[in-house]
């Protein structure tokens, strides 16, 4: 999702339609929905107390598992394009089943007979938001996009899940349909195991201990020349700085690997297409994705993942050397974000929530961009917005518990580019504007959650 604080032309479709007194709705069910709740619970605990047991099924190496998806604003399939052998996994060895399910996709491994899970994770694509554009209503596309497993020391079952928009059962989220399957043989001579076409210089900037029991956010350079790294390495340094004086990144600094990427491109800059402006760079950055003024993104995801083949990580954050105002953040996809403009730091903050810790905006204008973005009858995935569909897994207990009073913890319409209908916790946020002086506490517990996955 883009930043739209401060003024990018995303903005909210109002739906009158929608219910505004969901809340009340919500309570007609509360039983139902006590009972849900525990049942997510107790299957979220199963999950965790289940893990399977990683040297079992896995190397210490990284599968990279390349699809193309195709499709229009109706329908998307989803083709395998590659499969690759890289570097080190860098990701936690005993939270392998996802227990968040966030994103619109759900990448599942399971053994080969499909009995049992052994990894998951859910994620969300540029893609699946172009499918929500006018523009996919009278055009099909394709978009590479890429995802990282453990590699598997036998034959797997993979799976790749589309979220519908119809609510399930318990959870009321959108539930997951299949959209592909294949089996996967490691011991396959045409599993790539090329070292990886570009080898940059990678430099740690921050180590607080073994890969697998921290998150290693990778900082990856795009519109830096060969003679720019210095100033690549001083411009990360200043969004890491900032990071760790946000909470709850400041407490959780220890829990931090961060390492920088240089990757050259032989222009600087980034491409600005209403301008006229084109950059020869690495990872083919553009602002004006979906003909939207600030939003920046990488439209060809193998651009990306072709450059930090050769690097472990669990999270990337691509810094665009441009002065101009912009950024993306796509959940366990990427975030990026522009070096030069006086916001740089706060788009970078609120991109990460999105990429990291699966944040939906909070924020809402009255302009038009998206329809029925959110869905009444549906609860949003992301931890920080309701419809009210299913409160009680959001932060009911937050404020059931007394610890917070209502400007802390509450119930505030608007968000999620919808006037009504959607809420947000807290009046403002770094999810919802720049200027927020921090993270409200939902946001923040999500945070501290992702990280403890990733630390576990
Ligand atoms: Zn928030």
């Amino acid at each position: 999702m883009c930043n739209n604080a401060f003024g990018l032309s995303r903005g909210v479709h109002v739906n009158s339609e929608l219910m505004q007194n969901d809340y009340f709705r919500t309570m007609k069910h509360i039983i139902f929905i006590l009972a849900a709740t525990a049942l997510t619970i107790a299957s979220a605990v199963r999950a965790w107390a289940q893990s399977p047991d990683y040297d079992a099924w896995f190397t210490s190496d990284r599968l990279r598992v390349d699809f193309v998806l195709a499709g229009n604003a109706d329908s998307q399939q989803a083709y395998l394009s590659g499969l690759r052998k890289e570097c080190a996994w860098a990701g936690s060895h005993e939270s392998l089943i996802d227990p968040f399910r966030y994103g619109e996709y759900m990448f599942e491994v399971r053994t080969v007979d499909g009995d049992t899970l052994i990894y998951s994770k859910g994620f969300s694509t540029l893609f699946q938001e172009w499918r929500t554009t006018p523009e996919a209503r009278v055009v099909s596309k394709a978009y590479n996009q890429s995802v990282w497993m453990p590699f598997p020391k036998k034959e797997v079952r993979i799976t790749l899940s589309e979220r519908m928009k119809e609510a399930c059962g318990t959870g009321r989220t959108g539930r997951f349909r299949e959209i592909f399957y294949c089996t996967v043989d490691p011991d396959d001579v045409l599993v790539c195991r090329e070292a990886p076409a570009e080898d940059y210089a990678a430099t740690p900037l921050l180590v607080s201990g073994a890969m697998e029991h921290k998150v290693d956010l990778l900082f990856v350079a795009e519109g830096y020349t060969a003679q720019q790294m210095d100033e690549f390495h001083r411009d990360c340094r200043k969004f890491m700085e900032y990071l760790f004086s946000m909470e709850p990144y400041k407490s959780r600094m220890d829990d931090f690997n961060v390492t920088a990427v240089d990757v050259i491109s032989p222009e600087q800059g980034t491409d600005i297409p209403d301008q006229g402006i084109w950059k020869h760079t690495a990872l083919n950055s553009h602002f004006y994705t979906f003909y939207i003024d600030r939003y920046l993104t990488v439209t060809d995801y193998k651009a990306i993942a072709d450059n930090v083949a050769g690097v472990p990580f669990d999270a990337l954050f691509i810094v665009v050397n441009e002065e101009k105002y912009g950024g993306g953040g796509i959940y366990n996809s990427y975030a990026l974000g522009t070096a030069g403009d006086e916001l740089s730091y706060q788009v970078f903050v609120h991109e990460f929530g999105h990429s990291f810790a699966g944040l939906g905006d909070e924020y809402f204008t009255s302009e038009a961009a998206y329809e029925n973005f959110y869905i009444s009858d549906i609860e949003p995935w992301e931890p920080n917005i309701t419809t009210m569909a299913d409160f009680g897994s959001k932060w009911k207990d937050m404020m059931d518990s007394g610890k917070w009073d209502e400007a802390q913890v509450g119930i505030h319409e608007g968000g999620g580019y919808m006037a009504k209908g959607v809420y947000r916790s807290r009046e403002d946020c770094r999810m919802r504007t720049n200027t927020a002086p921090d993270f409200c506490p939902v946001c923040q517990r999500a945070i501290n959650r992702m990280i403890d996955y990733y630390c576990k």
